[in-house]
């Protein structure tokens, strides 16, 4: 699908999203930059990328009037929401090319199929995750192992930012966190001592083209994302090597397309560099890779859009050693009263790119923008993103 391409009935080609987040909203700025019309459905009329899209179709994901008018208005279609409905996907396969596939956002929705996923990509030689048990029925919890305790308990569906986790120090606990949980599906995993958080995306073609980002590394406050730091050397290249060989199984096995990220956990276990675990997928581009706008010389956004557009993909190359540092909506607020961050003094800093998600109700815990702070050297990166976090206080 070429890029200000016009078919038969004069429609210039159009790239559809499901979700109207801040995801979906660089994903848009991303197709629009290369001449695609782009087409967002999300209930919100204020969604972040609805507003910036040529068309927004305002319903909810099930809709059936709003799928189909998404898949008359669009060419081809993704999402930038792991938790729109499966079948919601497989309606609009129907009739217009999805990428990802919802087989493969199933597996991402679903911890157990994610985790069960995992095992057999490290039996293909990948890294694999933490030790874990699937908690569906009494009989499985019962039969939970005590090597599994201290653990966490997180639900099978609907996590995110830490949320549907509990932490559990023995039976009792997890037994007590379970039924406050309703009781339904988990997974239980052996509480890791954690020594660092990295990521890695990479974008796969329908032709099998795998490329991918640098990894990152990631520091997480209240189980949110806070800082992602991307430079040469960020990470053993030895534990680089192997995430990034995982990441590419991971995708392939799923015969994946479009951008992925896999998130790992380094973990101490006497050694030098420490252990690889990996963690979770998220069939989409992520929060660890809005670094990519400004250091890449190709974003995640346009890696998106050329694999759901059949357009080669290039391997995206680091320019600028880079900090990334998300911006919730505390920074809104000081002792409870409404305040502008100090956007103009941040701005006056060489490196520093502001990116707001034009959400007008900031709200503590809720993701506003980021900022990506670049420099000629690492220690320039790191010392302007120093000093934005001393301004934004
Ligand atoms: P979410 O979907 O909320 O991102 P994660 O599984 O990534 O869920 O967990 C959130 C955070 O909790 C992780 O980034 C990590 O800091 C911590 N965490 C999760 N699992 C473990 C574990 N097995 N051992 C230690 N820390 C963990
Ligand atoms: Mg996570």
């Amino acid at each position: 699908l070429l890029p200000g391409s016009v078919n038969a009935e004069g429609r210039i080609a159009t790239l559809g999203v499901m979700g109207g987040g801040q995801l979906g909203r660089m994903f848009v700025q991303a197709a629009q930059e290369m001449g695609y019309y782009t087409a967002v459905l999300d209930a919100d009329p204020v969604s972040p990328a609805g507003l910036v899209s040529h068309f927004h179709i305002q319903t909810g994901y099930e809709d059936a009037a709003g799928l189909a008018e998404l898949a008359e208005r669009c060419d081809a279609i993704t999402t930038e929401f792991e938790n729109v409905p499966a079948p919601a996907l497989q309606t609009l396969a129907a009739s217009r090319p999805v990428a990802p596939a919802a087989s493969a956002v199933a597996v991402a929705q679903d911890r157990i199929a994610e985790k069960a996923h995992f095992v057999a990509c490290a039996q293909a030689g990948g890294v694999g995750p933490a030790p874990y048990a699937a908690l569906e029925t009494e009989a499985d919890l019962a039969a939970v192992g005590d090597l599994l305790l201290p653990g966490i308990l997180k639900t099978a569906r609907l996590g995110y930012d830490g949320k549907g986790q509990a932490r559990v120090k023995d039976r009792a606990e997890l037994a007590a966190a379970w039924d406050s949980m309703g009781r339904v599906a988990c997974v239980l995993e052996k509480m890791l001592p954690l020594k660092a958080e990295l990521s890695v995306i990479v974008a796969r073609g329908a032709d099998d083209q795998v490329v991918n980002f640098p990894v990152q590394r990631n520091l997480h406050r209240d189980g949110i994302l806070a800082v992602t730091e991307v430079f040469d050397g960020n990470v053993p290249a030895e534990l680089a090597e192997r995430a990034i060989a995982t990441t590419a199984t991971v995708a392939r096995q799923l015969g994946y397309v479009g951008v992925l990220c896999v998130e790992y956990f380094v973990i101490d276990d006497g050694s030098e560099h420490g252990g690889l675990v990996v963690n979770e997928m998220a069939p989409r581009p992520h929060n660890s890779g809005h670094y990519t706008i400004n250091a890449c010389d190709c974003s995640q956004f346009e890696l998106q859009v050329r694999a759901m557009a059949g357009l080669p993909l290039v391997q995206p190359r680091l320019h600028s050693p880079t900090v990334m540092l998300n911006l919730l909506g505390d920074l809104w607020f000081q002792h409870g009263q409404p305040v502008e961050p100090p956007w103009a003094q941040i701005l006056a800093l060489p490196g520093a790119h502001l990116h707001l998600y034009g959400k007008l109700q900031a709200r503590p815990g809720r993701k506003m923008g980021h900022l990506n702070l670049t420099g000629a050297s690492v220690e320039q990166a790191q010392a302007t993103a120093l000093r934005c976090a001393e301004l934004l206080g």
